[in-house]
């Protein structure tokens, strides 16, 4: 089974002004895409045809002759993720069984939301912020290029991509200021909530 590119779980200009649609149309239509048509002609005829793109990237993950496929797999997913964290009039201060997370790990969303967005900002070159769920704790992690917490056994319940094809073209340089305007604008918390569960 190929693997295939999802649909945006928005409108193109859904995010904007936060993130642009100029930035999707490259971001989406471009960078996700390649990641997809380049594991699908890596994998095709291999063993690896046949399976999930989970199963891809923990396969992959154990074997050093296989870096092209791990770095391809994982982007694709990371990315399928990130989408999904966003939405049009999200962000701020969460509600529901995370937020009760939040507030018992990180005494208040503000600490929390400094938090996440320091480990953005301290993640040198490209990459992704994670909060994840590891043996029912909450903690906020980051990860280099492609690498993913789920090639770690670990639970995401929501990433921001700090790559700079994620901020560029809207915010040039000031990564810290698309930080902000994620976190506080289109975290879509009912798709954390959701991975809690
Ligand atoms: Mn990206």
């Amino acid at each position: 089974m190929a693997i295939t590119l999802p649909q945006l779980p928005f409108e193109k200009d859904a995010l904007a002004p936060y993130i642009t649609a100029n930035t999707l149309d490259f971001h989406y239509g471009k960078h996700h895409k390649a990641y997809v048509d380049n594991l699908n002609k890596l994998i095709e005829g291999t063993e690896l045809a046949a399976k999930s793109l989970e199963e891809i990237i923990k396969i992959a993950a154990k074997d050093s002759a296989k870096t092209g496929i791990f770095n391809n797999a994982a982007q694709v997913w990371n990315h399928s993720f990130y989408w999904q964290c966003l939405k049009k009039a999200g962000g701020g201060a969460p509600t529901g069984a995370v937020a009760e997370k939040i507030k018992a790990t990180w005494g208040n969303f503000e600490k929390f939301a400094d938090d996440l967005k320091n480990a953005g900002i301290t993640q040198f070159g490209s990459g992704w912020a994670w909060l994840i769920s590891e043996g029912n704790e909450l903690k906020i992690t980051k990860t280099a290029n492609a690498d993913t917490p789920i090639a770690h056994g670990q639970k995401p319940l929501l990433t921001i991509d700090v790559w700079e094809h994620a901020y560029y073209l809207d915010y040039q340089n000031r990564r810290p200021d698309y930080l902000s305007a994620v976190i506080q604008n289109l975290i879509n918390w009912d798709f954390v909530n959701a991975n809690l569960g």
